[in-house]
């Protein structure tokens, strides 16, 4: 048993669907279960809708008529998505007749995505003599706490999608991003949250592998508009791709990878434009095949926060004091590096660092350094081999490039650092020239890459949101 995964660009069309149907077909028999994300683009457009509704304007406007021409382009009867249609016509009169609007009512309003795209896609399955039929993941037994718009699967989730999935006869086609909670409300995993699904429910089902079918070949050792030579990575292990995640790399929402990574499935990244590519396989194990270095990421838009006290010196009880505020403040720390006498840490939002801030200045000096970079070397291993941080910095200095604070984790499978934020781009060049092409092979050259057979230049935003070191 397979979970697929298809993404808004991997649906996006006509076209697209019969792709991802074509390449469901080649695996019937690995008992495909088919997670599927909403349309390209149509996220995006019902929180617009469920924003403009809110004020008391507007309707579904081009949503309904988008899925209508793909259901006819495909041949399909157009019922199942005219239901569907009206239901999300109906939510969005509920919420301008009301006044103000909630995350529930966003929620409803935003499953209808996924809720078209699935019956667009089991339609094209049934028309193409494949058994199948769309699965709202709720009814599935997908059931979540209330966390609007960021909810979480409750523990019982997943015996009930065993028994509600194991059930169904053919292809379930089970709609991504969405469940509901108990008392039946709709809710949604937090954006990018079809991948959270797919894991959910290969982890639910014991599935051998959960595919991630996209529209680039994988997971690349670099963004490729910022690094052109850029390739795929055959192989990466689960703490690298979360690492990559993390630090700017879209491919994977970093909390997918964790029922997968629990239950020890293996996650391949595809290409729905170009199914015969092997793509990157994410297995627990590490690989060092050839080279240690997997990927150079960055992510731009980082604050530093600079602590400065001479109280801190040879006193305890600060560094205590210091995580104390930020936690209370929920400011989410990435970075952090210190002295004797001084803390640096990044943070990637600012919004609730200016309370953090005045609380700290009663006991230390803060300065802020806005529009700075963290640029990340992935690999696991990469802190046991001598000589390689001395490549970054070196390399870095050769292109006039300041580093502004450094840390290497416990871990060792990353070297991460700040620079500039205009200088990012030149400093994964630049550190990607050096580990990747210059020694092909070598002790610190990557080997184990894939030549892209399609062109490298990402169709979309969700396309250029795979590779490594798109902006978040
Ligand atoms: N459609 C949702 C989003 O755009 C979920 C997904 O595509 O994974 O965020
Ligand atoms: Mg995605």
């Amino acid at each position: 048993m397979i979970v697929m995964k298809f993404g808004g660009t991997s649906v996006g069309d006509a076209r697209s669907i019969r792709a991802a149907v074509g390449i469901v077909r080649s695996r019937l028999e690995r008992r495909p279960v088919v997670v599927v994300s909403a349309m390209a683009g149509v996220t995006d457009a019902l929180i617009a809708a469920w924003e403009r509704a809110s004020r008391g304007r507007g309707a579904g406007g081009s949503i309904a008529a988008r899925h209508l021409a793909a259901a006819r382009d495909l041949g399909l009867p157009l019922q199942d998505v005219r239901g569907e249609a009206r239901g999300m016509e109906a939510a969005l009169a509920a919420v301008r007749g009301r006044r103000g609007s909630s995350a529930a009512d966003r929620d409803r309003i935003v499953s209808f995505g996924e809720r078209l795209s699935a019956h667009l896609v089991a339609g094209a399955l049934h028309s193409a003599g494949v058994e199948a039929a769309a699965a709202p993941a709720g009814d599935a037994g997908l059931v979540t706490d209330a966390a609007f718009g960021e909810a979480e699967p409750l523990p019982e989730a997943y015996p009930a999608l065993r028994r509600g999935l194991r059930r169904r006869p053919g292809v379930p086609v089970v709609t991504g991003f969405i469940g509901r909670t108990r008392d039946g409300r709709p809710t949604t995993l937090g954006r990018g949250g079809s991948d959270y699904t797919a894991a959910i429910l290969a982890a639910a089902l014991g599935a051998e592998e959960v595919e991630i079918w996209t529209d680039v070949s994988g997971v690349m050792s670099a963004d490729p508009r910022v690094a052109p030579e850029a390739r795929t990575i055959e192989r990466l292990s689960f703490a690298e791709a979360a690492e990559l995640a993390y630090f700017g790399a879209k491919v994977l929402h970093p909390k997918t990878l964790l029922p997968a990574m629990a239950a020890e499935i293996p996650v391949r990244v595809l290409n729905t434009g170009d199914p015969a590519h092997p793509g990157t396989l994410i297995t627990r194990a590490a690989t060092r095949s050839r080279g240690v270095v997997k990927a150079i990421a960055s992510k731009k838009h980082i604050i530093v926060v600079d602590v400065v006290s001479t109280r801190m010196l040879l006193a305890h009880g600060f560094l205590a004091r210091l995580f104390q505020v930020v936690a209370d403040r929920g400011v989410v720390v990435d970075l952090v590096s210190t002295s004797e006498v001084s803390v640096s840490m990044t943070v990637d939002r600012g919004d609730r660092l200016r309370e953090a801030v005045r609380e700290i200045r009663r006991f230390a000096q803060v300065r802020i350094n806005r529009d700075r970079a963290v640029v990340c070397v992935v690999g696991e291993g990469l802190g046991q081999v001598p000589g390689l941080a001395g490549k970054v910095f070196s390399t870095l200095g050769r292109e006039g490039i300041n580093v502004e604070m450094i840390s290497q984790g416990a871990s060792k499978l990353n070297i991460s650092f700040v620079v500039r934020g205009d200088q990012a781009d030149g400093a994964v060049r630049a550190l990607h020239r050096r580990f990747f092409r210059a020694r092909a092979g070598g002790l610190f050259g990557a080997g184990r890459l894939t030549a892209p057979r399609t062109p490298a230049e990402p169709r979309d935003r969700a396309a250029r949101d795979v590779c490594a070191g798109a902006p978040r």
